[in-house]
């Protein structure tokens, strides 16, 4: 059975190739089943909790974690589940909308740096950058010249921000177009989750290919040894889970994070 060093290995979009969704497999789950799935997302999720824990006590380095996907690809699913393994002190969620007529007076990257977590902190992003060369594209809300100058300004700023000590992981989640109709006509069934329905989604799914050719540009240009994309197969919720869970709680043990001694008190300190 596969371990979950293979999956990060398996996962990540090596820097350089040319990625093509339509030749993977957003149902594949690499050998695990779902029985035996559950109690490993449990344990990957309390190694999580333990490293998050002495991240945060040493300070010194901070995690980005980006989640992009199409609609109804489990972005909101996947951070309910892995902030189960987290201290909310110490974690940060930010989601990005349609952009405020503030932030669109400033550049595109503005209101995202604002929002990047602190040393000693974990941020997720819920949406991200990653908008601005996909919806922005697709709906051509600024010329081609502009969105396509971005791909190399993003590796840039990500860039910037790992040389200052951020770790910066980013999943994007995989469905199919008919796994999407599904999660919409569930959504729209469930009285409990029709709220999260729109007439706007129906206009967006009509664009499924134009967003999947904007998803394939973004993991070919943008995965880098500073920054690397994980293309997770997202059909499954259960391999979805265990994939990110998995990749995260591994890149945080590379980070080797230790709770630090109090720097102005000796080693044997017995309190009277
Ligand atoms: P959810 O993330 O749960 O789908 P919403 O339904 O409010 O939340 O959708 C957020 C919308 O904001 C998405 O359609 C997304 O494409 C859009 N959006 C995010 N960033 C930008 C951006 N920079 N420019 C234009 N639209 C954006």
């Amino acid at each position: 059975m596969a371990q979950s060093t293979d999956l990060r290995e398996a996962l990540r979009v090596k820097p350089g190739t040319r990625v093509r969704l339509s030749a993977l497999d957003p149902a594949a789950t690499f050998g695990h089943d779902k029985a035996a799935a559950g109690p490993l997302i449990a344990k990957r999720l309390e190694r999580l909790g333990s490293l998050q824990d002495r991240l945060r006590a040493e300070a010194k380095e901070a995690v980005l974690v980006v989640l992009q996907g199409i609609d109804a690809a489990g972005k909101d699913g996947t951070i309910q589940k892995v902030m189960e393994a987290f201290n909310p002190q110490g974690c940060t969620v930010s989601a990005f909308k349609v952009p405020t007529p503030e932030e669109l007076s400033h550049d595109y990257l503005w209101r995202i740096h604002k929002r990047v977590p602190a040393k000693g902190e974990i941020g997720i992003f819920n949406r991200s950058h990653y908008e601005d060369v996909l919806v922005v594209r697709v709906h051509a809300l600024v010329p081609r010249k502009v969105w396509s100058a971005r791909y190399a300004q993003i590796n840039a700023f990500e860039e910037t921000l790992a040389a200052s000590g951020t770790t910066i992981v980013k999943f994007f989640l995989s469905i199919d177009r008919d796994e999407q109709r599904k999660r919409f006509q569930a959504r729209f069934d469930d009285p409990t989750k029709r709220w999260k329905f729109s007439a706007r989604d129906l206009e967006e799914r009509k664009r499924w290919d134009d967003y999947q050719a904007a998803f394939d540009d973004v993991l070919s240009k943008t995965s880098t040894s500073a920054a690397p994309w994980y293309v997770i197969p997202a059909n499954r919720n259960w391999f979805r889970d265990l994939a990110v869970a998995s990749i995260l709680a591994d890149t945080l043990a590379g980070l080797t994070p230790a709770y630090p001694a109090p720097p102005d008190l000796p080693a044997d300190l017995v309190i009277e």
